[in-house]
């Protein structure tokens, strides 16, 4: 990390969050660290919380593929994007005094509703029904018409978000390595009139996906991104892809991505 030494600290500013990161900020300035007072002059952007922080962090920063991101649980367990726990310095020590940190990149996905300005997503996007009633799409890879699906939703994720919402409907676990979205239902109704494939299906970062919403009163799901909702009202389509983006993160030992799952879930 020798030439990247501006780091901003991301967390509430309260008293009580103040109090746990001060100990960070003095390490970081004892290694020669310039603390900056806003994440654009950042080239090392440092989420203090959970998972929950850490998207948040990434969000509000911009998805920035020009600096390093490293998240610092504070909770007992380290969370899926922490790699460092609030009590753990001599990690942190360890990683920036190497020179040649290893970084990971982790694949981003671009949601695009309507003609509207791009949105990423870390772990995933949510389209969900706002409304008790099934809500109807036609689900299209590229040009080609898949399926039409009914029910509650569906959730497009990427490899590290995998093992959060994608997780609890059965998705599979993905290897970030691979650089795809993973396409997963909420509550399909399958009859004779409606058949979607049932399963979760990966495709690879040449494929788009576009979900049409059917004119009747489905125009107003609940959109999700991470873990922000889009406030748009009026939705026709949602097209969905890989982004040539990537976020980094510190690559440390004996903490792959494999060593997590097995860690939180075995
Ligand atoms: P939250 O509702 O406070 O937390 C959801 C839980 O998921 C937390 O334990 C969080 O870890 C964990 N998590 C987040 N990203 C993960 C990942 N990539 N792999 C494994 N676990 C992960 O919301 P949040 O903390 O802001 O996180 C937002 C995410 O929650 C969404 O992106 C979505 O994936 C997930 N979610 C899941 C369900 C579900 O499984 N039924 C429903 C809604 C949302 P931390 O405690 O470290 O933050
Ligand atoms: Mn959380």
């Amino acid at each position: 990390m020798s030439n990247r030494r501006n780091i901003y600290f991301f967390h509430p500013k309260n008293k009580e969050m103040n109090a746990i990161v001060k100990p960070l900020q003095e390490l970081a300035i004892q290694y020669d660290f310039t603390i900056v007072n806003h994440f654009d002059q950042a080239n090392i952007i440092v989420s203090i919380g959970g998972d929950g922080a850490f998207l948040q962090a990434v969000r509000q920063s911009g998805f920035r593929d020009d600096c390093l991101y490293a998240g610092v649980s504070t909770s007992d367990q380290l969370s899926f994007y922490c790699d460092f726990h609030i009590d753990q310095t001599e990690k942190m020590v360890e990683a920036i005094t190497t020179e040649n940190v290893e970084v990971r990149r982790f694949p981003v996905l671009e949601t695009q509703v309507d003609q509207g300005p791009v949105f990423y997503c870390l772990n995933e996007c949510l389209i969900r029904s706002a409304v008790i009633k099934t809500f109807t799409m036609d689900v299209y890879i590229n040009k080609n018409h898949f399926e039409t699906f009914r029910g509650d939703g569906m959730i497009i994720s990427t490899p590290t978000g995998s093992t959060a919402y994608n997780k609890s409907v059965n998705g599979a676990v993905v290897d970030p390595l691979i650089s795809c979205m993973q396409v997963s239902e909420l509550a399909s109704l399958n009859n004779n009139n409606y058949r979607t494939l049932g399963s979760s299906f990966i495709l690879s970062a040449e494929h788009t996906l576009t979900l049409k919403l059917s004119n009747n009163n489905s125009h107003y799901p609940v959109i999700g991104i991470d873990n922000e909702a889009l406030g748009i009202q009026h939705v026709d389509q949602v097209q969905i892809r890989l982004s040539d983006r990537q976020i980094k993160t510190v690559k440390l030992k004996d903490n792959s991505f494999w060593q997590r799952v097995q860690r939180t879930f075995l």
